[in-house]
């Protein structure tokens, strides 16, 4: 791939597809890499998608699973659990290799031209080289978006900010006998199995998802023993409802908030790049769409005028004000460092205060400011 366009953006996941699909739209020339051989290899969600995200965005339907309104909440001896119903359908679990593969048939019906297998290498002035199957090239852009995920180069090699704050992931999907109950989000406060985080079941009767998040140095016997230690006794999830695992995902995430320096006069930073997760849920399906959408309203007006300091306007800083309380409360979940704490946490929640505000975080209508 050698040429020129408008915008390059790296990274093929969520934000840079809906980015690359937006910027298309609006009518410009867009050439989207991604290292991946298949977008539907290697995934690093779960893809559990919330209502907001429903409503606002037309996601490909035919791969989203049955919906969700009900989530239980476990302290670390799994006694008394805490049960929140919604009556509306609060979560739907992507099926995520054919939802990446779809979303990008709909970039490329745009006009993005998607290159697979190709890498990011770098950048001098205006003119970016890629290592692609066959070898070597170079692209000239106007501007560059990196969508490339927690770790970003391109942040580097504009000389933006990088997520320093990350915890990691990792989850095993499995394939289960059918649907048996209501769908359910299982969720197990206990730091000796996600040191500041929480474990996960997702089971909505399509597949069941079963996780670990935390901070990665304080894993006392390592993530992925963790993982299978905890997948030993899931609740919600008995040995004899799988009937096979289908892969393992994992991966980090940014929880330090959204960066302050996101956008230079020669492009910007959308998705995890950028560090649009939710600090305390650590979501970034929902922030990673609207961050796009912004991205892409700036790019456009930076083309169609010519002027470049409009990028300006993406400020991150700005936008991260609206994170404070947020980070307070990722502060404190990070200091919940033995199970003693966690089960106290629960005498609280347990109250008519304690269940409505674990309500308003779990089913709330605030998942990401509105950029
Ligand atoms: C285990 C786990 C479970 C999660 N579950 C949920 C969830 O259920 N719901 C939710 O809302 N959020 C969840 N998250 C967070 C959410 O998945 C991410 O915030 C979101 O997917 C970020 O999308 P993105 O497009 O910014 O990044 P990514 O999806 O990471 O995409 C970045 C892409 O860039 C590519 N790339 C990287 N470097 C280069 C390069 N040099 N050249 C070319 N391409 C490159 C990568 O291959 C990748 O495809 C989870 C995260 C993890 C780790």
């Amino acid at each position: 791939m050698n040429g020129q366009t408008d915008v390059l953006v790296v990274g093929a996941g969520l934000a840079g597809l809906h980015t690359a699909t937006r910027l298309a739209e609006l009518g410009h020339a867009v050439h989207l890499v991604e290292r991946r051989p298949t977008l539907s290899g290697t995934i690093r969600t779960t893809g559990i998608f919330v209502r907001r995200t429903l409503d606002d965005f037309d996601l490909p339907t035919a791969h989203l699973g049955p919906p969700i309104r009900r989530v239980v909440l476990y302290p670390p001896d799994r006694r008394r659990p805490v049960v929140l119903e919604s009556d509306r359908d609060e979560y739907r679990v992507g099926d995520m290799g054919p939802l990446y593969e779809a979303t990008a048939d709909r970039a490329a019906r745009a006009g993005v031209h998607l290159a697979l297998g190709t890498r990011y290498a770098g950048r001098h002035l205006d003119t970016h080289a890629l290592d692609t199957p066959t070898g070597p090239a170079a692209v000239r852009a106007r501007f560059v978006v990196g969508a490339d995920g927690a770790r970003s180069h391109v942040a580097r090699h504009l000389g933006l900010d990088r997520n320093r704050h990350l915890i990691v992931g990792a989850e095993e999907v499995y394939a289960t006998t059918g649907p048996v109950g209501p769908p359910t989000f299982h969720c197990v406060l206990d730091p000796s199995l996600a040191p500041g985080y929480l474990a996960w079941v997702v089971d909505d009767g399509a597949h069941a998802h079963v996780g670990v998040a935390g901070y990665p140095d304080r894993f006392s016997c390592g993530m992925v023993r963790t993982l299978d230690r905890f997948a030993a006794s899931a609740p919600g999830l008995p040995a004899a409802r799988r009937t096979g695992q289908v892969e393992r995902r994992g991966g980090p995430i940014p929880v330090g908030g959204l960066l302050r320096g996101i956008a230079s006069p020669d492009g910007l930073l959308v998705g995890d790049a950028a560090g649009a997760v939710s600090p305390l849920t650590a979501g970034g399906l929902d922030p990673c769409l609207r961050l796009s959408e912004l991205a892409a309203e700036v790019l456009d007006d930076a083309l169609r005028t010519g002027r470049r300091d409009r990028l300006a306007r993406y400020d991150g800083a700005a936008l991260r004000a609206r994170f404070r309380g947020r980070l307070l409360l990722r502060r404190g979940l990070s200091l919940v460092r033995t199970p003693a704490l966690a089960s106290a946490s629960f005498v609280p929640l347990r109250t008519p205060a304690g269940r409505a505000a674990a309500r308003r975080i779990l089913f709330g209508d605030r998942s990401f400011p509105t950029p």
